[in-house]
């Protein structure tokens, strides 16, 4: 390794992402975080940005081959499982040391009312009929299969707003970006009148009050299950992602210069 900063190029699209790429930084690393570009209002992490798809994992080989970062953090959402599996397959190809930061998934305490679903499509089916709204927090690009449910009245949540009118007759858009705390789910529920819940299993503490607010109203949750994630070394913090990237450097008998570095 050179005198110059070591790389690292990170996957982001989750508030992990952020936190890595601080982390990162303030090791002395040289980060760029990538990001899909789905997110019209991003927040913009520390060190330099990317953003939009490389082109499949030839597209990413061939980045990892240019630009030649020391590692790949996959720091992306638990469900984004297309970028997950060309990320360890164009790590293989360019041997190139990934780790995947893999947030604990939620599991349902006493009083949790879950429906299990494998994907948006079988959840879309599992919505009870119910008189109050079904609130939908599973992003927007992966609305269409509610559109079907014209027998339930549908609160959709979404960061950003949609292209098009959401094709159903009682289909109502909240714009919001988390993290969401419990009173204002509360009062969200209550406004509203949610009378059931969809989400995905993200993980985290940004999401989850929606399922205690839930669960405080006994109302059922249809729970989307997580895809499979590749096989492969992962790590389930911010900070444990860091401190592998601090050990890969040190093993390659280089020193990082940040005010962070130990
Ligand atoms: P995906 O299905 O796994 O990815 C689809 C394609 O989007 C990838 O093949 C890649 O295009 C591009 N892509 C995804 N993440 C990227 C990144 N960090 N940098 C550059 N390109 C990326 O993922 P998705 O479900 O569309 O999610 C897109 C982004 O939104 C991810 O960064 C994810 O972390 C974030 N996100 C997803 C969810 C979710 O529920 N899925 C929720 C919150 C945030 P190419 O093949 O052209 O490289």
């Amino acid at each position: 390794m050179t005198g110059a900063a070591p790389s690292a190029l990170v996957l982001g699209g989750s508030s992990e992402g952020f936190a890595v790429a601080a982390r990162l930084h303030a090791l002395g690393f040289d980060v760029v975080t990538s990001f899909a570009g789905r997110t019209e209002r991003r927040r913009t992490p520390e060190g330099r940005t990317r953003v939009g798809g490389f082109g499949g994992v030839e597209g990413l080989a061939a980045y990892l081959m240019t630009e030649r970062p020391l590692c790949v953090i996959d720091a992306t959402h638990p469900f984004a499982a297309r970028m997950k599996a060309n990320a360890a397959e164009a790590c293989r190809r360019t041997g190139t040391p990934l780790t995947h930061v893999e947030r604990p998934a939620w599991t349902p305490r006493p009083g949790d009312d879950w429906r299990p679903a494998a994907d948006v499509a079988e959840a879309a089916a599992l919505i009870p009929a119910t008189d109050g709204p079904c609130l939908v927090t599973v992003g927007r690009q992966e609305l269409a299969p509610f559109a079907t449910r014209t027998d339930v009245a549908l609160l959709l949540r979404m960061i950003d707003p949609l292209e098009a009118p959401f094709p159903h007759p009682r289909a109502t858009i909240v714009l919001d970006r988390g993290p969401f705390g419990l009173d204002a789910e509360r009062r969200l529920f209550d406004a509203h009148g949610v009378a059931s819940v969809v989400a995905k299993n993200s993980g985290g503490d940004a999401a989850r009050a929606k399922l205690d607010a839930a669960r405080e109203r006994g109302l059922p949750v249809v729970m989307i299950g997580r895809p499979p994630r590749p096989a492969g070394q992962t790590v389930p913090t911010p900070d444990a992602a860091a401190a592998w990237a601090a050990r890969l450097v040190a093993e390659r008998g280089a020193r990082l210069r940040g005010p962070g570095a130990p």
